[in-house]
């Protein structure tokens, strides 16, 4: 099989992390509960991640990396710790529904919020932003790259614009992370969401969650916390305030052999490489008439390892269908995102989406473009 959606999650994993899993199922137990060996190794274990990922996100300080069950569960804590009723927020057109349903559920509960259109240029985009800002508004959000089109928006301007304003500015890094170098204090961002398992090669079921302003957040989950437990009032610093129950152990060893494994092969190079892919992909598709191709040429600039396109009059299920008889792997329909696909007109039939990661060749585009061709003739 050639699997080209690791935009949902990469696959294979780096044989490092597969490792770092089985390792930590095999000799650790609860951390921070007891004094016993395979316990302090499991805390020992999170707390070499954590200083890892605050490294690696800019946190500023390793109490400001909250580990998660996923993207989904940290931009929740961001939205719904955060915003109350009677605030304004503002979104881009391009936020995923990890993004959008929480934030329907606090409009529900008075929030308001703006989507704001992202532009064909970083400028429009950002005036679209500007635009959208109003006194109340108490929270921006926006994607790193979207994971329907590949494009990146530039969060890094909208923050510095937002900071001129003192609003705090959360990113979904779900589709950067690993693949676009991305910096809390550099770049001035509040928040970074972001999932283990897809550009951080980790597993399923394990996020990250870089608060730079961690006080900003009230819990949306108390419980035990292995500190303070004769309290019932859940502790007030970080992370600890944010991280109840038992940790993800194997989801983290497997994050921190990821982080290691990205930060030895280079953000950079994964990403050279992942555009070349979709490049050489976009331009072997661009000479096949009855294919559509929503956006412009990748671009290494604007663009991550991701394209998204339909063929004739076929729904994108039925391309997918196809294309996976061939062996091919990809994903098809609204990929969680129908703001996106109704910024270029593709609510009712989705598109077919192409994703690559690091282990993809330039061999494996070709046998896809070649079983496109085919299903296009
Ligand atoms: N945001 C975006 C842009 C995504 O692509 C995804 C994954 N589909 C998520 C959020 C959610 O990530 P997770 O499933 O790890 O919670």
């Amino acid at each position: 099989m050639i699997y080209l959606d690791n935009a949902a999650t990469t696959f294979p994993k780096p044989q490092s992390v597969r490792r770092a899993a089985a390792n930590s199922v095999m000799t650790m137990a609860n951390p921070g509960r007891s004094g016993h060996r395979p316990a302090m190794a499991a805390g020992e274990m999170i707390y070499r991640c954590r200083v890892k990922a605050s490294e690696f996100f800019g946190a500023g300080s390793v109490e400001n990396v909250i580990f998660t069950p996923g993207c989904t569960y940290s931009a929740n804590m961001v939205i719904k710790g955060l915003l109350k009723s009677g605030d304004h927020a503002v979104v881009s057109d391009m936020e995923h529904n990890a993004v959008m349903r929480p934030m329907h559920t606090m409009s529900e509960k008075g929030v308001a919020y703006t989507i704001a259109r992202t532009g064909e240029t970083d400028d429009e985009t950002l005036a679209s932003f500007r635009d959208a800002l109003r006194s109340n508004t108490r929270l921006v959000i926006c994607t790193h790259v979207s994971n329907v089109w590949g494009q990146r928006l530039p969060v890094e301007r909208i923050a510095a614009l937002c900071r001129q304003y003192g609003i705090p500015v959360m990113t979904d890094a779900a589709q950067s992370a690993g693949v676009f170098p991305i910096n809390a204090e550099e770049n001035g961002i509040d928040f970074i969401c972001a999932p283990a398992h897809k550009g951080l090669y980790g597993t399923m079921g394990t996020g990250i969650l870089i608060a730079r302003h961690p006080e900003l957040l009230k819990t949306i989950t108390e419980g035990g916390t292995g500190s303070g437990s004769l309290s019932l009032s859940q502790p007030d610093f970080p992370p600890d305030k944010f991280e109840s129950g038992t940790p993800n152990v194997p989801g983290i060893a497997a994050l921190s052999a990821g982080l290691d494994f990205v930060k030895q092969t280079g953000v950079e190079r994964i990403h050279d490489h992942e555009v070349k892919l979709v490049t050489y992909l976009y331009d072997r598709l661009s000479k096949m008439s009855s294919i559509t191709l929503y956006t412009p040429r990748p671009n290494a600039m604007r663009n991550g390892g991701l394209l998204s396109f339909n063929v004739g009059n076929l729904s994108s299920e039925e391309t997918a269908a196809y294309l996976f008889e061939k062996g091919i792997a990809v994903r098809a329909g609204l990929h969680c995102s129908p703001l996106a696909h109704r910024r270029y007109g593709t609510e009712k039939r989705g598109a077919v989406r192409i994703s690559t990661s690091y282990f993809n060749t330039m061999n494996e585009m070709e046998s896809a473009a070649r079983a496109i061709s085919m299903i296009a003739r």
